[in-house]
């Protein structure tokens, strides 16, 4: 126990929205809806935390706004924030569902802690196996000479991965993409394809045979979430590797994941699994079972890049990079106060206590919004 008091619990729904809209097998998004969690103690510490949620994919701002506001803040107030698993397990067995809210709750309680403690979130969950992480960009844009414009601007940057997202047009449209970005970048280029459960199930295997020429270093969640048999179908059917984002949440779809094997590789979201210590332990099944991971997001402010930044220091083997982009290349603003820190291609896990990343008041008031969808 410490003497430390969590006395405020504010929610603020923002709306970021994005330079361009991004188009993904499962629909387009044109910009951030996401709710922020800001915990204040009685000692005059202040932690955050973000639920970004997807509505194809995870959930609802408003549903988790109202799980936040309604049932997740009478447990927390008046507590220790430093009893961060004692905290989440009372929220876990209280309110199923709200992965983001949890996201968000669990993130701020430990920012708190590490500023308590005087370490970075990396550090309070096992320590820091590296500095940073590669970024992949992700190229989304249905006008593709528009992407071919960012592509060359942020290739400039040191960015050398992109994730091209397919599925939400024919066919040989994502095969020319892929075509122009190899005729363009030669092997210098590392290129990745994302379905986002876009693919017809009865046809997919054909159509990643397609696109094994090119190269990618993985094929994302090529059908719906709930064709597991596919999944694991497709896997062993092609030899380019199978990514699954949508059909795994938390550790017990990681553990029923790999057990029938649906993918070579697990995309890691705090959003998913609901929280980093969660997600270390997806990570974990993950390992135990010859599947490599990956730092995948949703769209989110630069206080869940934050934590995924957090999270991605803290687990032993990452060799495919991540995507938290958002903030530098997606959002029209970063919400925090020093730039989200991506430099060279590389994305630098903040050091200082706690999350590292601190919201702009003025800027989080901008974006606010009543609107909840
Ligand atoms: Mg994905």
């Amino acid at each position: 126990m410490t003497d430390h008091r969590i006395v405020e619990f504010r929610v603020h729904s923002v709306s970021i929205p994005a330079k361009a809209v991004h188009s993904h097998g499962s629909g387009d998004v044109g910009g951030i809806n996401s709710v922020l969690l800001e915990l204040v103690t009685d000692s005059g510490l202040t932690g955050w935390g973000e639920a970004a949620p997807w509505p194809v994919f995870t959930g609802t701002a408003a549903g988790n706004a109202a799980a936040l506001d309604i049932h997740i803040r009478p447990r927390v107030i008046g507590h220790d924030p430093v009893q961060v698993e004692v905290l989440m397990h009372d929220i876990e067995t209280a309110l199923v569902g709200h992965p983001e809210a949890k996201a968000a709750l669990e993130c701020a309680l430990l920012d708190l802690t590490g500023q308590i403690a005087g370490l970075s979130i990396a550090e309070l969950v096992g320590g820091r196996h590296r500095e940073s992480v590669p970024l992949s960009f992700s190229v989304a844009n249905p006008d593709f000479a528009r992407d071919l414009e960012d592509i060359a601007r942020i290739w400039e940057d040191g960015v050398r991965i992109f994730k091209l997202k397919t599925g939400f047009a024919e066919h040989a449209f994502d095969l020319g993409r892929l075509e122009a970005l190899r005729e363009t970048y030669g092997d210098g280029i590392k290129l990745r394809i994302d379905y986002n459960q876009g693919l017809p199930t009865y046809d997919a295997i054909r159509r990643i045979r397609d696109l094994e020429s090119f190269a990618p270093d993985f094929v994302e969640q090529p059908v719906r979430m709930t064709h597991r048999a596919a999944m694991a179908e497709i896997t062993r059917a092609v030899d380019v590797p199978i990514m699954a984002d949508e059909s795994v949440f938390g550790p017990k779809d990681a553990l029923d994941g790999a057990s029938a094997r649906i993918a070579d590789i697990f995309s890691l979201k705090i959003m998913k699994s609901g929280g980093i210590r969660r997600t270390i332990e997806v990570a974990a099944i993950a390992r135990a079972a010859g599947i490599e991971v990956y730092g995948g997001c949703m769209f989110e402010t630069s206080v869940a890049h934050g934590a995924g930044a957090q999270l991605m220091a803290a687990i032993p083997d990452l060799r495919l990079g991540c995507e938290f982009y958002m903030s530098s290349y997606y959002a029209e603003a970063d919400i925090a106060t020093e730039p989200f820190p991506v430099r060279n291609g590389q994305v630098h896990t903040p050091s200082a206590p706690g999350l590292g990343i601190i919201p702009d008041g003025q800027v989080v008031k901008r974006y606010r919004t009543e609107l909840r969808e």
